[in-house]
């Protein structure tokens, strides 16, 4: 079935009834609910409760939901779903010994995958970034953050922002675009470093900003990519044309990042691997975001950023795959949340939070991420007997149904 099947059966009042358990949170709690029953008018949830509390409705559609685990529609908040290209070439390298800084001085990464979406029609992309947004989805995703990154030009930049634009016209899941013209200084530019952060800050960012094509900037800062101080000017820019910012902070060494991320009013800091203990009490103070990958850590086998430190220090935690060729070329955003219990000690309740209500602040979204009267219809159902077997039997995708906006958008064979 696909997404046009659905489009033509509009309805207006959709109830879903005698769900095994729904999960929804509360300011610092995690409220479960058995044999609930969740009713949605339109796009939007107009009554949450217990199944035989149900107030009649005329004209309605139920959906029996015996036995299925109810969960916000997930959210991946930071990942680099469109590019062009595969990198396995690369993954053979690591096994063999050499380091992600290595690969990418010797022109692997990022500036690999560059040059496979320099070379790529928009078409070309849109249908990759088609294939990648329906797996994402049926692994109950509503929402993607996408950032762009592998044009590194003005022209491809934009081309990749369009890209993201259009992707919820062809399948029903809503993205969030990041502009990360910011990733790596493309090869063009490698001896003149500040020409190419002056054409990010006076060409790109007013550009994508008065094309209103993207609610967020985020820059890689780290050793050899891009200097707090190349950061801070960008930020600067972007701040200037009423872009919200995001940062790839602290991966692979401590550069200050996650200080910076305060200092400048960010809304997420990401990765941290490398935070310090200054970045910690930096981000407790001021209320930015930890976007936490493991998914890296696991794939590259570096350190995990720590999660129970950041938790401990009353830091809001989001969890999302980073998906992306390089360093975390999956979209199975449960197997994260595993990945999170085992080696960084999370509750299977922190990375529900982590991948739901968390995920939504780390976007700048008050009406996803939760199921309250008022919010969206975003729904992720799991054929699970408790919400705790999602990250317990890892690796494997329990989802089989998804609403977005209040339509069913997605149902696995096995429903
Ligand atoms: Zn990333």
């Amino acid at each position: 079935m696909n997404y046009h099947t659905f489009e033509q059966i509009r309805f207006a009042m959709m109830t879903f009834i005698h769900i095994a358990q729904l999960i929804r949170f509360d300011q610092d709690r995690m409220e479960i609910s058995v044999d609930a029953a969740v009713r949605c008018d339109g796009e939007r949830i107009v009554w949450v409760g217990r199944t035989h509390e149900l107030p009649p409705a005329d004209s309605d559609q139920t959906v029996d939901c015996r036995d299925l685990v109810c969960l916000p529609g997930l959210i991946d908040s930071h990942t680099h779903s469109v590019f062009a290209g595969s990198r396995e070439h690369e993954f053979e390298l690591k096994l063999q010994g050499a380091g992600y800084a290595e690969i990418a001085a010797r022109g692997g990464g990022i500036l690999n995958t560059m040059t496979s979406t320099r070379h790529s029609s928009k078409e070309h992309l849109l249908q990759i970034a088609i294939r990648h947004a329906r797996a994402a989805l049926a692994f109950g995703i509503t929402t993607l953050e996408i950032k762009s990154g592998y044009g590194l030009s003005v022209d491809d930049e934009i081309k990749m922002l369009e890209v993201i634009r259009d992707l919820p016209a062809h399948v029903p899941i809503e993205t969030i675009a990041t502009f990360l013209g910011a990733h790596a200084v493309p090869p063009e530019y490698k001896d003149r470093r500040e020409a190419y952060v002056a054409l990010v800050c006076e060409e790109m960012i007013p550009r994508v900003a008065a094309e209103k094509l993207a609610s967020f900037c985020d820059v890689f800062c780290e050793t050899n990519v891009f200097t707090p101080d190349e950061t801070r000017q960008i930020f600067a820019a972007a701040k200037k044309h009423q872009l919200k910012l995001k940062l790839h902070a602290d991966q692979l060494t401590n550069t200050g990042g996650a200080e910076l991320c305060a200092e400048m009013g960010a809304v997420s800091a990401d990765h941290l691997e490398n935070i310090s203990d200054r970045g910690i009490e930096a981000l407790a103070r001021s209320g930015v975001v930890a976007g936490l990958l493991p998914g890296c850590s696991f794939y590259l086998n570096m350190q995990y950023p720590p999660a129970r430190r950041l938790i401990t220090a009353g830091i809001p935690i989001a969890l999302a795959t980073d998906f992306n060729p390089g360093s975390c070329p999956t979209q199975n955003l449960p197997l994260i949340m595993t990945i999170a219990c085992t080696q960084m000690k999370m509750t299977p309740a922190e990375v529900l939070r982590a991948v739901t209500v968390n995920a939504a602040k780390s976007v700048s979204r008050g009406d996803i991420g939760n199921i309250a009267p008022g919010m969206q219809a975003d729904l992720a159902f799991f054929d699970v007997p408790s919400y705790t077997t999602i990250p317990y039997r890892f690796g494997q995708n329990h989802c089989t149904m998804v609403v977005k906006r209040g339509k069913i958008a997605h149902r696995s064979p096995i429903a």
